[in-house]
């Protein structure tokens, strides 16, 4: 294995950093193309940044947020934290204590991997569900979560989703709802509620995920669920601060779900070209993706002697399609332990920027490039790292 651990992913993300700031630095012509669906921003004008020095700026800041996120995502009282992440650890330690049991709904298997991490660290049991007909509620269960999106956008249906909260409500168990992506996907595409408004008591989603957001994480819910939360997170530091607080609210201002049903058209462009050329795709809500294990067998299936692993194999296509092709895809950059799907997501700003023939070439070409240097271990890693 070449990234074996989080601090390898570390290495690996540092490498993919200096790329992108080379690239950014350099005088060529040509463009770099974050096609992760994360391109995070700062809307903000001149006389909000100036009200960030005085102490009544985040005072408005506060109304205002209460405001544009309940409409965003339903609940009763808001809150914004650093990540999603943060948000994810804040709940689970002020819900869950030593040898309670944590259950999971959803979709497709990987959970984000925060979630498990936090129930190691409270020391609570942690189960895991993708069959309604298997899912169970243990006895001592203090916390019931369901994510609406998985990291690789499998989105749960509705029906699943009310079921789920009811059932956990039966047992008066609160429920968590992990939203990352969700909270525009489901309802954007799918016609779906928001999560609060389905009877989820928490619900967080990530402002950098399809929407021109800073990283951050957003928070609604019961107000008494919301305030548990608000607190342990001050206690720890998990809170977002001033100025994420203002981009987060002016990117929620801008959010029109219509740019994301808008791409569902040139994913469906796209697919078609590549399944041409490729057995490893599939769609995605808003874009195309191929999985650790597709690649594996894709590559496999057109090349001996590659020994690389399923995740190596999607780190090093990453690094290949950010160094040759300008195309910023999740698993160059991403935090350790996310997911390694390589995803192509046309709602992203820079898919507009492209022709779809030409996201299609460069797909190709670094597929091919791909192969050759698979069989070759020590250049692989060389890649991979930005040796
Ligand atoms: C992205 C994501 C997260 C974490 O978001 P961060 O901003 O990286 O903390 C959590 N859960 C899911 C399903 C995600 O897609």
């Amino acid at each position: 294995m070449i990234v074996e651990n989080s601090l390898d992913e570390l290495k690996k993300r540092e490498g993919a950093y200096r790329i992108i700031k080379n690239f950014i630095e350099s005088d060529v012509e040509s463009e770099l193309y974050d096609l992760t669906g994360l391109s995070g921003g700062f809307i903000a004008s001149e006389e909000e940044i100036d009200l960030l020095q005085t102490y009544i700026g985040p005072a408005i800041f506060e109304d205002k947020l209460q405001e544009v996120g309940v409409n965003h995502m339903g609940g009763e009282k808001i809150f914004a934290l650093n990540r999603t992440s943060s948000g994810i650890l804040a709940s689970i330690l002020a819900l869950v204590s030593k040898g309670d049991s944590v259950v999971h709904f959803l979709k497709a298997h990987p959970a984000h991997p925060s979630i498990i991490r936090a129930c190691n660290l409270v020391g609570a049991v942690y189960d895991e569900y993708i069959d309604l007909d298997q899912f169970k509620i243990k006895d001592n269960t203090k916390l019931v979560i369901i994510t609406g999106s998985t990291m690789d956008h499998q989105v749960l249906d509705e029906e699943s989703f009310k079921k789920v909260i009811e059932r956990a409500h039966n047992k008066n168990i609160p429920v968590f709802v992990d939203d990352a992506s969700g909270a525009r996907l489901r309802t954007a595409i799918f016609n779906q509620k928001p999560a609060c408004d389905l009877g989820a008591d928490l619900s967080v989603t990530s402002t950098d995920k399809l929407m021109k957001g800073p990283r951050g994480g957003l928070m609604a819910g019961k107000e008494e669920y919301v305030n548990m939360v608000k607190a342990k997170s001050n206690e720890f530091g998990l809170e977002a601060q001033a100025p994420v607080i203002l981009a987060m609210i002016n990117a929620l201002k801008d959010y029109n779900p219509q740019n994301l049903r808008d791409s569902i058209s040139k994913k469906d462009e796209l697919f078609m070209l590549l399944i041409k050329s490729f057995n490893m795709f599939e769609k995605t809500p808003t874009g195309v993706m191929v999985s650790k294990e597709s690649l594996k067998k894709e590559v496999n299936s057109k090349r001996d002697k590659c020994n690389l692993s399923e995740t190596d194999l999607c780190f090093l296509w990453s690094m290949i399609l950010l160094k040759n092709e300008n195309i910023i895809t999740i698993p160059a950059v991403s935090m350790p332990g996310a997911s390694t799907t390589i995803r192509f997501d046309l709602s992203s700003n820079d898919a507009n920027k492209l022709e779809i023939k030409e996201i299609y070439e460069k797909i190709s070409r670094s597929f091919e490039y791909l192969l050759e240097v698979c069989v070759d271990e020590d250049k692989s890693r060389k890649i991979i790292y930005n040796l």
